[in-house]
């Protein structure tokens, strides 16, 4: 998963950086509204958490712009204006939470998750395709029931591929759900995952659709 943090306090964005990429996600950070603007614009994000005060251009102004410009991708608002109107302004703008700062990370760390399920239409907390269950909490795949021992890039990528259990994913979508800007990504990282997944969860597990990209076996 790919996220955006617009904010421009070093010190809470470090915080939550660090937070996030130690759940699994790439995570970008934009600080001033209008980077986050033109960063948005590429459409690679599956959740962005966006503070309203900021330089260049102010958060609702930007969240505004996305909505308009069609962008879909769930919002968080995180905000120090501990006011009423901000919060209305916010979700009426197209936010779908908000948290106040000061916020707990452990909290932030389940809306996000709770967003994310949302957005593919899921209920339930942990994913299930097959004989694989997912589950982004706990940070735990089993197969058949037991537990398989995945390093965060594979489970990121089992994890992209279990949300949209139907969709052919090409490579360079997966190198942008798995990476963020300045990582080093091979021309052939994905398919090392693919691999090393594969021997981990069964070779049959994901499939090669020849010349476009990766999808999960098809499975009930
Ligand atoms: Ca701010």
């Amino acid at each position: 998963m790919r996220l955006l943090l617009v904010e421009d306090d070093d010190m809470i964005a470090e915080t939550v950086l660090g937070a996030m990429r130690r759940a699994g996600y790439a995570i970008d950070w934009a600080e001033d509204g209008r980077t986050a603007e033109l960063s948005l614009g590429n459409g690679v994000y599956d959740l962005v958490l966006l503070d309203l005060g900021l330089p260049k251009k102010d958060g609702i102004d930007v969240l505004n712009a996305y909505r308009k410009a069609g962008g879909a991708a769930p919002v968080i608002i995180l905000t120090a204006r501990d006011s009423v109107d901000e919060r209305i302004r916010g979700l009426d703008a197209g936010a779908d939470d908000y948290l106040i700062k000061p916020f707990d990370l452990d909290e932030l760390a389940a809306r996000v998750r709770a967003l994310l399920r949302r957005r593919t239409g899921q209920k339930q907390p942990v994913y299930a395709h097959g004989e694989l269950t997912l589950d982004p909490a706990a940070h735990e795949v089993t197969k058949d029931g037991e537990p398989m021992a995945l390093v965060p890039r594979e489970f990121a990528l089992l994890q992209a591929l279990i949300e949209e259990p139907t969709r052919v994913f090409t490579k360079a979508e997966l190198e942008e759900k798995l990476y963020g800007w300045g990582e080093e990504v091979g021309s052939n990282t994905i398919e090392v995952h693919v691999h090393s997944l594969r021997r981990k969860i069964g070779a049959d597990q994901v499939v090669t659709v020849r010349g476009v990209g990766y999808r999960l076996k098809r499975c009930g």
